[in-house]
């Protein structure tokens, strides 16, 4: 039987390799994101296979209509991608409340609306699939990135608790941390307005992302491979992080993490009250 995918931002970027290496695979694809016209051709290159809707993700009432309106018609949804997404660069202090809430909206709020309305209907079945769309800022940060940072750790904080709850229901979660890929996040990324003295830690990556749209070494239509290789495998992984970049940067995260508890181990296990 094939699956009924529902994939989030799949205008450009991996939403759109997403779409296509499901497709591939002869699936059947509800394709969403605010602007549908940019997926018209894949609607038209594979009619009964792909059906575009649009769903802008911080709009909890049309999750719902959308959801419901899918599962009437297809009768169920197999794998939902929450994909959707923007980045933003500011130092923690130069990025304002609604700069943060607005990234919160996108990247947690609304794909955990996503996962209450579509889990109904997988609890049923005892099956589906989850895929959280983090990012290598999800497991690690630096200057610039707290907020799309706080955003992806809140995702990835949720996911791990899903998985428990979850995975003996027959519903799989699979978090994605890539690194830099070739997709248009860096022509639409939004930036805070600037405090000089963070010119020297923030600036940097300011000029870097100014300057990477179009050069990120990652290719989306082998993560998007990867991402079905990944949900097809018979344990498919929590955690899969894209890229020689994410690799090398999460690994060098855990490094460092694990050097801090192993150096403050004593005094971390000395707090507990005498036996
Ligand atoms: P793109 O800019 O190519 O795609 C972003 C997609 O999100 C578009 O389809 C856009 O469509 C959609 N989108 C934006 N805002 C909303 C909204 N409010 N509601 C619904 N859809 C929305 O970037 P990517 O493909 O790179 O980004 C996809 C995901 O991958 C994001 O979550 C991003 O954080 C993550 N990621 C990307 C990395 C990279 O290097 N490219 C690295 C790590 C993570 P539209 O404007 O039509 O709504």
């Amino acid at each position: 039987m094939n699956r009924v995918w529902l994939v989030t931002g799949a205008s450009s970027g991996f939403g759109r390799a997403i779409t296509e290496v499901a497709v591939a695979a002869g699936d059947v694809v509800v394709a969403t994101a605010r602007h549908t016209e940019a997926m018209r051709d894949l609607a038209d290159a594979h009619p009964g296979q792909v059906e575009v809707l649009p769903l802008d993700v911080t709009d909890k009432a049309r999750i719902e209509v959308v959801v419901r309106d899918v599962v009437d018609r297809h009768g169920r949804i197999d794998v939902l991608v929450n994909n959707a997404g923007r980045s933003h660069v500011g130092a923690a202090e130069e990025t304002t409340d609604a700069e943060l809430r607005s990234l919160f909206d996108l990247h947690f709020f609304g794909p955990a609306a996503l996962v209450r309305a579509v889990l109904p209907q997988m609890r049923a079945r005892r099956s589906g699939a989850i895929v959280q769309m983090s990012s290598m800022g999800g497991q690690m940060s630096f200057a610039g990135f707290s907020g799309y940072s706080a955003t992806k750790f809140a995702l990835e904080g949720f996911s791990e608790a899903l998985v428990d709850e979850v995975r003996p229901l027959g519903i799989k979660v699979m978090i994605v941390e890539p690194g830099g890929f070739r997709t248009s996040l860096m022509d639409k990324i939004s930036v805070s307005e600037e405090i000089a003295d963070y010119a020297g830690t923030v600036g940097t990556t300011r000029r870097m992302v100014r300057n990477a749209g179009g050069t990120e070494p990652g290719d989306p239509a082998k993560a998007a491979a990867a991402i079905l290789a990944a949900l097809d495998a018979p344990q498919t992984p929590l955690h899969l992080p894209l890229g020689n970049d994410s690799v090398d940067a999460i690994l060098t995260h855990l490094d460092a993490v694990r050097s801090d508890v192993t150096t403050w181990e004593k005094t971390a296990r000395d707090t507990a009250y005498p036996q």
